[in-house]
């Protein structure tokens, strides 16, 4: 681990997206040492990350105030006390994901596209997360299912497209992300990949030139859906890492989770808007945080959510304006609130 003092001088990273992810902060000392919060909130955070461990990358850490308990971006990677606590309501698979799995990876819930876990790991972790209790290990894609997985996708004429998620599919290696496109890739009926990753944000040297150029050497669309939740998450280096990719003929939209306390004010959503537009980015979702437990504390009414979305819609152009979605069990799609 990098002690504060020398990161503080180190604002360029140097170091592998490989790199950086091995040497992320995984215990409450080294996160709180590092950001120069107060010892005694130690015993406000442990116990959630007993449970879901902590993991974040440096370059994450970097764009946290120093000494600010309650900084947008610490309250995502933080657990707290409230992680403990059972709420009604609340339970460990929310979405419905175990009934919609089709085995080898695959999730189908929409039609025309399916999802694959390409890996159940993430180069961050997040508290509101509604994967935190869900056994992805046992049913993400290995390596000798990839033919399998594509045969059974094959088998079906209606899907269009596949969504690279996880876990986060960035989070592989890019020879092995390069296996598994080829295979799609061979699957006639395709016509459009999309990546739902984290990792651009979280540690930017990721979208190195050999997964750019792997990725707009395919012959399908390639969609890149990011999940940014607050302007301060888009510093000068994830700018930077994205605008050539915005520029490539590649399209990148971003989902955020509206979470109290995080970003559940005009302001915030607002200046998400138009940073991420900076970035080349355009907005697509907003979610409602999903019911699992441990993330109760994080719920936004649907009411306040209501207005905050009216009021950015009467702030905002049409097409910075995300659509507010709550995923519910059983229907045809995310349920527009
Ligand atoms: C969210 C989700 C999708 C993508 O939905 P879009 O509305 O196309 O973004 C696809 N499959 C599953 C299983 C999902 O959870
Ligand atoms: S990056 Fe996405 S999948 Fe991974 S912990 Fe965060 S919210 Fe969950």
């Amino acid at each position: 681990m990098i002690p504060a003092s020398n990161a503080v001088v180190h604002s360029e990273s140097t170091l592998s997206w490989q790199q950086e992810i091995a040497q992320s902060l995984r215990t409450p000392d080294e996160l709180l040492n590092y950001l120069q919060l107060p010892a005694e909130s130690i015993h406000e955070i442990t116990g959630g990350h007993r449970q879901f461990p902590i993991r974040v990358t440096e370059s994450y850490l970097r764009r946290i105030k120093p000494g600010e308990p309650n900084d947008p971006l610490l309250r995502q990677i933080l657990p707290t006390v409230e992680e403990l606590e059972l709420a009604p309501g609340y339970g460990v698979d929310p979405v419905g994901d175990c009934t919609a799995l089709r085995g080898n990876g695959i999730l189908q819930k929409y039609h025309g596209r399916v999802l694959l876990i390409t890996t159940p790991s993430c180069g961050i972790h997040c508290r509101y997360c509604f994967r935190r209790h869900y056994p992805y290990r046992e049913h993400s894609l290995s390596s000798s299912s990839i033919s399998e997985a594509c045969g059974w996708i094959a088998s079906d004429p209606t899907i269009h497209e596949v969504i690279l998620s996880g876990g986060d599919p960035l989070m592989v290696s890019n020879q092995r992300l390069a296996l598994l496109l080829n295979a799609l890739e061979s699957i006639p009926q395709l016509e459009t990949i999309r990546l739902h990753t984290r990792m651009p944000i979280i540690a930017p040297s990721r979208l190195d030139v050999i997964l750019v150029e792997r990725l707009l050497r395919s012959p399908l669309n390639i969609v890149m859906v990011l999940h940014s939740n607050h302007p301060n998450e888009l510093d000068h280096h994830v700018e930077r890492s994205l605008k050539p990719v915005a520029g490539s003929g590649i399209i990148l939209l971003n989902q955020s989770v509206l979470l109290k306390g995080v970003n559940d004010q005009t302001d915030t959503l607002e200046a998400l808007s138009h940073r991420l537009f900076e970035c080349g980015v355009l907005p697509y979702y907003l979610h409602m945080v999903d019911r699992v437990q441990g993330s109760h504390h994080f719920e936004v009414t649907e009411d306040r959510a209501s207005q905050l979305i009216s009021k950015l819609g009467s702030r905002l152009p049409g097409y910075l304006v995300p659509r507010l979605v709550r995923e519910i069990e059983g229907e045809p799609r995310k349920t527009p609130i």
